[in-house]
């Protein structure tokens, strides 16, 4: 059940270790330059995700390059955060992707769930199904795809697309397949 998970702090605890893990080999990697990468944290104060882990998702792993003449930042990929969204990022998959078939009660009680208004909930279903097809990422990992996905019942149909018995696991997947645009600045703020 995609619902269920809206509110399983150990789902969200197991993003947070993910995001760690992807943060330490963007630091072993270093700046492009061959430069050392010191912290640089950026504050958050995202949305959506259960209370209890507001302190742990106050803060986006980040870097700057240690060479003076470069400081360039790397900002690691994220399952948690989507671009500068102020939403985490499961939440704009899940509550969406909940959304197709959806009785405009079950949206309403969904929404109430994550505390997010109907005119955030409508941006993220157009982008979903009009911009994110129009992407040039998804136009290239479509392709990777072993079968085609459902533009129109977007991302339910991306979700289920992915063989996993588990609907917890199924999102994982799916967030780890968006991992590239995590890091764009493309995203509109909402
Ligand atoms: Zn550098």
């Amino acid at each position: 059940m995609y619902q269920t998970i809206l509110n399983d702090a150990s789902f969200y605890r197991g993003l947070l270790k993910f995001d760690e893990e992807l943060a330490e080999q963007a630091r072993q990697r270093g700046c492009g330059c061959g430069g050392k990468l010191h912290s640089a944290r950026y504050p958050r104060k995202p949305r959506g995700m259960p209370e209890e882990l507001r302190e742990e998702y106050a803060k986006r792993r980040s870097f700057c390059c240690a060479e003076e003449g470069c400081r360039k930042r790397t900002t690691p990929t994220s399952f948690r955060f989507l671009s500068r969204r102020v939403y985490v990022a499961a939440v704009v998959v899940l509550i969406t992707a909940l959304r197709h078939g959806a009785t405009a009660a079950r949206v309403a009680q969904l929404r109430a769930m994550v505390g997010v208004s109907r005119r955030t909930v409508e941006r993220w279903r157009q982008w979903w199904l009009e911009e994110f097809p129009r992407n040039s990422f998804w136009r290239w990992a479509r392709g990777q795809l072993a079968t085609p996905v459902d533009e129109q019942t977007l991302p339910l149909s991306l979700l289920e697309s992915f063989r996993k018995p588990g609907a917890g696991e199924r999102t994982i997947d799916l967030l780890r397949f968006i991992l590239p645009l995590t890091k764009r600045s493309v995203l509109q703020e909402t």
